[in-house]
Protein backbone atom coordinates (compact mmCIF):
# COMPACT_ATOMS: atom_id res chain seq x y z
CA UNK A 1 0.00 0.00 0.00
CA UNK A 2 1.12 3.42 -0.72
CA UNK A 3 1.84 5.96 1.76
CA UNK A 4 -0.57 8.33 2.73
CA UNK A 5 -0.38 11.48 0.80
CA UNK A 6 -1.05 14.46 3.23
CA UNK A 7 -1.58 16.98 0.03
CA UNK A 8 -5.42 14.81 0.26
CA UNK A 9 -6.13 16.83 3.06
CA UNK A 10 -4.58 21.01 2.85
CA UNK A 11 -6.92 23.86 2.71
CA UNK A 12 -6.06 26.17 -0.85
CA UNK A 13 -8.48 28.08 0.57
CA UNK A 14 -6.60 28.85 4.34
CA UNK A 15 -7.45 32.24 6.10
CA UNK A 16 -5.17 33.22 8.31
CA UNK A 17 -2.53 30.26 7.72
CA UNK A 18 -0.43 28.71 4.66
CA UNK A 19 -2.43 25.29 4.94
CA UNK A 20 -1.92 24.77 1.28
CA UNK A 21 0.50 22.65 1.28
CA UNK A 22 2.17 20.25 4.00
CA UNK A 23 4.62 21.64 5.80
CA UNK A 24 7.61 20.54 7.97
CA UNK A 25 8.05 21.81 11.64
CA UNK A 26 10.34 20.17 14.35
CA UNK A 27 11.14 17.21 11.96
CA UNK A 28 7.39 16.35 11.44
CA UNK A 29 5.50 17.06 8.59
CA UNK A 30 1.60 17.74 8.51
CA UNK A 31 -1.41 18.85 6.49
CA UNK A 32 -4.63 19.91 7.45
CA UNK A 33 -7.80 21.41 6.38
CA UNK A 34 -8.82 23.01 9.31
CA UNK A 35 -11.45 19.78 10.16
CA UNK A 36 -8.70 16.87 9.30
CA UNK A 37 -4.96 17.43 10.94
CA UNK A 38 -2.30 14.59 9.84
CA UNK A 39 1.41 14.04 10.93
CA UNK A 40 4.28 11.49 9.86
CA UNK A 41 7.93 11.79 10.78
CA UNK A 42 10.14 14.05 8.90
CA UNK A 43 13.69 13.21 10.68
CA UNK A 44 16.29 15.34 10.22
CA UNK A 45 14.12 17.90 7.64
CA UNK A 46 14.01 21.36 8.55
CA UNK A 47 11.51 23.43 8.98
CA UNK A 48 9.13 24.87 5.77
CA UNK A 49 9.55 29.00 5.33
CA UNK A 50 6.76 30.99 4.43
CA UNK A 51 5.19 30.88 0.75
CA UNK A 52 5.96 34.03 -1.26
CA UNK A 53 2.51 32.77 -3.17
CA UNK A 54 1.03 33.34 0.46
CA UNK A 55 1.80 36.67 1.53
CA UNK A 56 1.38 37.55 5.14
CA UNK A 57 0.10 34.05 6.03
CA UNK A 58 2.14 31.51 7.39
CA UNK A 59 2.67 27.56 8.02
CA UNK A 60 0.06 26.61 10.95
CA UNK A 61 3.04 25.34 13.49
CA UNK A 62 0.15 25.79 16.53
CA UNK A 63 -0.93 22.84 14.95
CA UNK A 64 1.80 20.97 16.46
CA UNK A 65 1.98 22.66 19.81
CA UNK A 66 -1.86 22.92 20.25
CA UNK A 67 -3.52 20.22 18.94
CA UNK A 68 -1.33 17.50 18.87
CA UNK A 69 0.34 18.53 21.57
CA UNK A 70 -2.02 16.88 24.43
CA UNK A 71 -3.15 14.07 22.61
CA UNK A 72 -1.42 10.72 23.82
CA UNK A 73 -1.72 8.64 20.37
CA UNK A 74 -0.64 4.90 22.28
CA UNK A 75 -4.26 3.81 22.68
CA UNK A 76 -4.80 3.80 19.15
CA UNK A 77 -5.32 0.18 18.66
CA UNK A 78 -9.22 -0.35 17.56
CA UNK A 79 -10.13 -1.06 14.28
CA UNK A 80 -12.51 1.54 12.63
CA UNK A 81 -15.82 0.48 12.53
CA UNK A 82 -17.26 -1.45 9.06
CA UNK A 83 -18.54 0.91 6.46
CA UNK A 84 -22.19 0.12 6.26
CA UNK A 85 -23.41 2.98 3.87
CA UNK A 86 -21.71 4.48 1.65
CA UNK A 87 -23.17 7.76 -0.34
CA UNK A 88 -22.15 9.56 -3.82
CA UNK A 89 -18.88 11.61 -2.54
CA UNK A 90 -19.84 14.91 -1.72
CA UNK A 91 -16.97 16.47 -2.95
CA UNK A 92 -16.59 14.85 -6.40
CA UNK A 93 -20.69 14.82 -6.30
CA UNK A 94 -19.62 11.35 -8.16
CA UNK A 95 -17.90 12.20 -10.63
CA UNK A 96 -14.27 10.88 -9.43
CA UNK A 97 -13.10 13.95 -10.56
CA UNK A 98 -11.76 17.01 -8.30
CA UNK A 99 -13.76 19.58 -8.46
CA UNK A 100 -13.34 23.74 -9.14
CA UNK A 101 -15.73 26.75 -8.46
CA UNK A 102 -17.36 27.19 -11.15
CA UNK A 103 -16.14 29.76 -13.62
CA UNK A 104 -19.71 30.91 -14.61
CA UNK A 105 -21.56 31.26 -11.27
CA UNK A 106 -18.68 31.58 -9.33
CA UNK A 107 -20.28 28.82 -7.09
CA UNK A 108 -23.61 30.95 -6.62
CA UNK A 109 -25.16 27.86 -7.40
CA UNK A 110 -28.58 29.37 -8.69
CA UNK A 111 -29.70 29.03 -12.41
CA UNK A 112 -26.51 27.69 -13.83
CA UNK A 113 -26.08 25.59 -16.75
CA UNK A 114 -22.73 25.12 -16.40
CA UNK A 115 -22.19 23.65 -13.07
CA UNK A 116 -26.28 22.41 -12.47
CA UNK A 117 -26.46 24.32 -9.85
CA UNK A 118 -23.51 23.01 -7.78
CA UNK A 119 -21.28 26.05 -7.70
CA UNK A 120 -18.12 23.66 -8.33
CA UNK A 121 -16.86 21.64 -11.94
CA UNK A 122 -14.93 18.93 -12.09
CA UNK A 123 -11.36 19.55 -13.31
CA UNK A 124 -10.51 17.43 -16.42
CA UNK A 125 -8.55 14.71 -16.07
CA UNK A 126 -7.73 14.79 -12.37
CA UNK A 127 -8.64 12.12 -9.94
CA UNK A 128 -10.62 13.50 -6.87
CA UNK A 129 -8.45 13.52 -3.98
CA UNK A 130 -11.38 13.01 -1.10
CA UNK A 131 -12.54 9.31 -2.54
CA UNK A 132 -9.61 8.74 -4.91
CA UNK A 133 -11.59 8.57 -8.26
CA UNK A 134 -13.86 6.14 -6.03
CA UNK A 135 -16.55 8.16 -6.58
CA UNK A 136 -18.45 7.06 -3.34
CA UNK A 137 -17.58 7.66 0.37
CA UNK A 138 -18.96 6.72 3.82
CA UNK A 139 -22.08 7.94 5.00
CA UNK A 140 -22.12 10.48 8.17
CA UNK A 141 -21.97 8.38 11.03
CA UNK A 142 -21.41 8.30 14.57
CA UNK A 143 -18.30 6.82 16.46
CA UNK A 144 -18.46 6.13 19.87
CA UNK A 145 -21.32 8.54 20.13
CA UNK A 146 -19.94 11.32 17.78
CA UNK A 147 -21.01 12.42 14.32
CA UNK A 148 -18.64 12.57 11.98
CA UNK A 149 -18.90 13.60 8.20
CA UNK A 150 -19.00 11.07 5.90
CA UNK A 151 -16.23 12.55 3.27
CA UNK A 152 -14.02 13.14 5.69
CA UNK A 153 -14.14 9.46 7.94
CA UNK A 154 -13.97 8.52 4.38
CA UNK A 155 -9.97 9.97 4.08
CA UNK A 156 -9.11 8.48 7.48
CA UNK A 157 -10.82 5.25 6.23
CA UNK A 158 -8.07 5.26 3.49
CA UNK A 159 -4.78 5.78 6.00
CA UNK A 160 -2.73 2.58 5.77
CA UNK A 161 -3.32 0.67 8.87
CA UNK A 162 -5.09 3.01 10.00
CA UNK A 163 -6.13 2.52 14.24
CA UNK A 164 -8.34 4.48 16.30
CA UNK A 165 -8.71 5.50 20.04
CA UNK A 166 -12.22 3.67 20.93
CA UNK A 167 -13.54 6.20 23.40
CA UNK A 168 -15.93 4.55 26.24
CA UNK A 169 -19.93 5.34 25.02
CA UNK A 170 -20.47 7.39 27.92
CA UNK A 171 -17.46 9.56 27.69
CA UNK A 172 -17.51 10.34 23.70
CA UNK A 173 -21.32 11.28 24.38
CA UNK A 174 -20.35 13.99 27.55
CA UNK A 175 -17.72 15.26 25.51
CA UNK A 176 -19.67 15.73 22.00
CA UNK A 177 -20.24 20.00 23.01
CA UNK A 178 -16.31 20.03 23.33
CA UNK A 179 -16.07 18.17 19.40
CA UNK A 180 -13.36 15.31 21.10
CA UNK A 181 -11.83 14.48 17.92
CA UNK A 182 -11.61 11.05 16.50
CA UNK A 183 -7.88 10.15 17.32
CA UNK A 184 -5.70 7.84 15.02
CA UNK A 185 -2.73 6.26 13.80
CA UNK A 186 -1.36 4.66 10.70
CA UNK A 187 1.76 2.86 9.26
CA UNK A 188 4.79 5.06 8.88
CA UNK A 189 4.46 6.64 12.37
CA UNK A 190 1.61 8.52 10.97
CA UNK A 191 -0.87 10.45 13.42
CA UNK A 192 -3.88 12.44 12.90
CA UNK A 193 -7.61 13.95 14.25
CA UNK A 194 -10.57 14.57 12.52
CA UNK A 195 -13.29 16.73 14.03
CA UNK A 196 -16.51 15.49 14.64
CA UNK A 197 -19.76 17.91 12.98
CA UNK A 198 -20.59 20.60 15.13
CA UNK A 199 -23.99 19.40 16.62
CA UNK A 200 -24.79 23.57 16.84
CA UNK A 201 -23.50 24.39 12.99
CA UNK A 202 -24.24 21.42 11.16
CA UNK A 203 -20.61 21.11 9.61
CA UNK A 204 -17.27 19.73 10.73
CA UNK A 205 -16.00 22.59 13.44
CA UNK A 206 -12.31 23.39 13.75
ZN1 LIG B 1 -22.21 27.45 -11.94
ZN1 LIG C 1 -14.81 12.06 -4.75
Amino acid sequence: MKPFDLSRVCDPDCQRYDLSRPFVFREWRYASDGRIAVRVPAPGEADTPNDPAHPGKRPYPLIAVDVFGPVDFSRCDAALPVVDRWVACTWCYGTGRDQKECPTCSGAEVGCDTCFDRGEVAIDGSTCPKCLGKKRTTADRRIDGRLFAGWLLGIVYSVPGVRYERVPMAAAIGAAFRLQPLVFVGDGGLQGLLMPLDPNRGRAGG
